[in-house]
């Protein structure tokens, strides 16, 4: 019998996804083998996905937009690189099914769009490259439609029934995102205020804090250093939106600085 390749939202398999927020790098993420190295083993102690749903940093449209469901080139949305990271590929199966699941559980109370054309920004497919290098899992992306952190950690409430038909919702971002001071060095230090961010932000998620997280930009030490722009924050609460009524275990899979000041740190709700 052939099935239409995300054609798996049957119920037969009860077991239920975590939730995962991504630290995504840049293009030259897929560069740093010991990161790649990470992304990877996180991947394998995680069940094998029958679809992914990314909501990436560098896709913010509103209403919520459903991205391409047929194969499309991917995005490559950074400037001045060198050619070899234009030539990255990622031909994951498209996701009509899983798109139809979201666009069921948002329409309800929210207005949803499609762009059949819009394919995979560098924070889906980097994250993708080195955690699912075989491209064989259904990936979907939706847009974020707003960066307000409430209604962020709604949409993941909203979402998180996908958890149970074996579906990987995936936040991808950083929770300090401060271009202006990326240091490319390689002993580049933390800045003070990188690393207390990024304690209050570990604290505030191994708690599943749901009122200090919705409130980091009053709370956190460091946030107008941390982010100067919330875009790469906000996937974070939808992800812990998505866990937040299925409490589960917190785990960070990777922690750790990168290019100074920004945070890898991942996390695994569930
Ligand atoms: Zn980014």
């Amino acid at each position: 019998m052939s099935m239409a390749p995300d054609a798996s939202f049957d119920g037969a398999r009860p077991e239920r996804m975590p939730a995962l927020f991504v630290a995504h790098g840049s293009p030259f993420l897929l560069d740093d083998r010991g990161w790649v190295g990470e992304l990877r083993q996180w991947a394998g102690r995680v069940e094998r996905p029958a679809g992914i749903l990314m909501l990436s940093a560098h896709w913010e449209q509103r209403p919520i937009t459903i991205g391409a469901t047929t194969p499309v080139p991917l995005l490559y949305d950074f400037y001045g690189f060198p050619a070899r990271y234009y030539q990255a590929r990622y031909a994951a199966p498209g996701a009509p099914a899983l798109a139809t699941r979201v666009r069921q559980l948002l329409s309800p109370t929210r207005p949803v769009h499609d762009d059949p054309a819009r394919g995979l920004d560098h924070g889906a497919y980097v994250p993708l490259l080195a955690m699912y290098p075989d491209a064989d899992i259904p990936v979907l992306q939706v847009s974020l439609p707003s960066l307000d952190p409430a209604a962020m950690f709604e949409l993941g409430r909203a979402l998180a029934p996908l958890r149970d038909e074996r579906v990987l919702i995936v936040g991808s971002g950083f929770l300090t995102h401060n271009l202006g001071a990326v240091d490319f060095a390689a002993d580049a230090p933390v800045p003070a205020w990188a690393a207390e961010f990024d304690a209050w932000a570990g604290d505030a998620l191994a708690r599943q804090d749901v009122d200090a997280m919705l409130d980091y930009r009053r709370r956190a030490p460091g946030v107008r250093l941390a982010l100067p722009t919330h875009e790469h924050f906000v996937p974070a609460l939808a992800a812990l939106g998505a866990a937040v009524d299925r409490p589960g275990d917190v785990r960070f899979p990777i922690t750790g600085f990168a290019y100074g000041s920004m945070t890898k740190r991942s996390v695994q709700f569930g």
